[in-house]
C-alpha cells in the first residue's frame, strides 16, 4: 500500500494579461494555491485551489488554514482510497468548523494523480471512459465595451484558429441594452456558437426573460446555454427564468456543492448544473453531482476558476469521463501569460474541445524552476 508521507502547500499568484471583469468583480491575478503530494513510493500528486469566496465558500486565507489542518490528518494515509480521504476532509471539517471546497479539490486532483501513476493510467480511464469524450470548449470574453468586445473577439478568433474554437463565451453585465449589442456584435462576427453567462446580474427575472428572448429570436439555437441569471441562491427567480426563455438555463454559483445540486434538481429550478471542481470540492465529488443531474435529467457543463493547467486538467479528465456534459468552460490556462505547468504537458486544445492527455495521472508536468522551488521547500508568496 502507498503511504502519504509528506503535503506541502504553497500560495502562488500569477498576473493576467488583462484584468478580467464579471459582473460583480475585476480580477488581476490569479490567486491559487499549490498541493504537492508526497508518497513513500516516490509518486508524487500535485493539485490546485483557486479559492474565490463568492464563489467556491472559502477565501484564500482560510483554504491555507484549512490545510493546516488537513495536513496532519492525512499523513500516513492511503491517497489512491480517495473515499477515506474525503471522509477524514469531512472530519476536519466538523471538528474546526472550517471548510474549503477548494483545498478539498486540491487534495482530491492530487490523490487521483497519485493513483493513475500507481495504475499507469490517465485519470479519465480511471474515471471508467475508455476514450474521452469530445465535448465543446467555450473561450471566454469578459465584460468589456461594444468596441473592445468585438476587438477580444477577433483576438481570439485569430489566435484560436488552428484550435477550431467552436464556441465564445461572454459575461453580461446586466445591463440589457448593452449585453444585447454585445452579443450581437459577436455573433455577427463568429459564425459559431454562443454561451452566455450573467454571474447573478439580472436581480429582475422579467428583464432577464426579455432580453433573453430577444436574443432567441435573433440567434436561435446558436445560444447553447446562459449561467446563473438572478441573485445567487434564488432559485424561484432561476426558474422562472427558465420556465418563460427557450435556451436552457444553468445553475453555476447556486450550484456550488453536493447540497445545492440536490435542491436545484429538486426543485427543478435550472436545465442543467455547471460543475466546478473548486466549488464542488474535487472530482469525488462532482462525480455525485453528475449522479444527481442524472438522476433529474439535468445537463451538465464543466467549467472553472482563474486556474492554472494543473486544475484545468483534472477538469478536463473529468469533464471528458461523465455522461450529460455538454459544454466546457475550460480555458483559464489558455489565456495565462505564463502558467506553471509546461505547456506541452496540458490537455490539447484541438477541433474546438480539450482532450485530455494520454499520461499517467492529470498527464501535467510542472516547469523546472517551479520544482526547484518546491524542492526547496520555502512556502512562497509570489511565486510569479
Ligand atoms: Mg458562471
Amino acid at each position: 500500500m502507498v503511504r502519504i508521507s509528506s503535503i506541502n502547500v504553497f500560495s502562488f499568484d500569477i498576473r493576467l494579461k488583462e484584468p478580467f471583469r464579471i459582473s460583480f468583480q475585476t480580477f488581476t491575478h490569479v490567486e491559487n494555491i499549490l498541493v504537492v503530494i508526497k508518497t513513500d513510493s516516490e509518486l508524487i500528486g500535485y493539485g490546485e485551489a483557486a479559492p474565490f469566496k463568492p464563489i467556491t465558500g472559502d477565501s484564500r486565507e482560510e483554504a491555507i488554514k484549512f490545510s493546516s489542518y488537513a495536513v496532519g490528518r492525512l499523513l500516513g494515509m492511503d491517497p489512491t482510497n480517495i473515499e477515506e480521504i474525503h471522509k477524514t476532509l469531512e472530519e476536519i471539517e466538523k471538528l474546526t468548523g472550517l471548510r474549503s471546497q477548494t483545498v478539498k479539490a486540491a487534495i482530491d486532483m492530487a490523490c487521483y494523480d497519485i493513483l493513475g501513476k500507481m495504475k499507469n493510467m490517465p485519470v479519465y480511464k480511471i474515471l471508467g471512459a475508455k476514450k474521452p469524450n469530445i465535448i465543446p470548449n467555450t473561450i471566454t470574453i469578459g465584460i468589456k465595451s461594444i468596441h473592445e468586445t468585438e476587438k477580444t473577439a477577433r483576438e481570439y478568433l485569430e489566435k484560436f484558429r488552428e484550435n477550431g474554437l467552436k464556441r465564445i463565451k461572454l459575461k453580461l453585465s446586466g445591463n440589457p441594452r448593452d449585453d444585447y449589442e454585445r452579443v450581437m456584435v459577436v455573433a455577427k462576427l463568429f459564425d459559431g456558437e454562443l454561451t452566455l453567462d450573467a454571474n447573478q446580474a439580472y436581480v429582475d427575472p422579467d428583464t432577464a426573460v426579455r432580453v433573453f428572448r430577444k436574443l432567441y429570436d435573433e440567434l436561435g439555437d446558436r445560444i447553447v446555454l446562459i449561467e446563473e441569471p438572478c441573485p445567487k441562491g434564488d432559485l424561484d427567480k432561476m426558474k422562472y427564468v427558465k420556465e418563460h426563455v427557450d435556451i436552457p438555463i444553468f445553475a453555476d454559483e447556486s450550484a456550488a456543492t453536493y447540497e445545492d445540486a440536490v435542491k436545484i434538481a429538486k426543485q427543478n429550478a435550472a436545465d442543467g448544473i455547471n460543475i466546478k471542481l473548486q466549488k464542488a470540492g474535487g472530482i469525488f465529488w462532482g462525480l455525485k453531482i453528475a449522479e444527481i443531474a442524472h438522476e433529474y435529467g439535468l445537463k451538465l457543463m464543466v467549467g472553472c476558476m482563474l486556474e492554472s493547467g494543473i486544475s484545468i486538467s483534472a477538469g478536463v479528465h473529468f469533464a471528458t469521463a461523465v455522461r450529460d456534459v455538454i459544454n466546457t468552460d475550460l480555458d483559464s490556462d489558455l489565456t495565462l501569460p505564463l502558467d506553471i505547468v509546461d505547456e506541452n504537458t496540458r490537455p490539447l486544445f484541438k477541433n474546438g474541445a480539450r482532450i485530455p492527455k494520454d499520461a499517467p495521472g492529470l498527464g501535467i508536468k510542472l516547469k523546472p524552476w517551479v520544482l526547484d522551488l518546491i524542492e526547496s521547500n520555502l512556502v512562497v508568496q509570489r511565486i510569479i
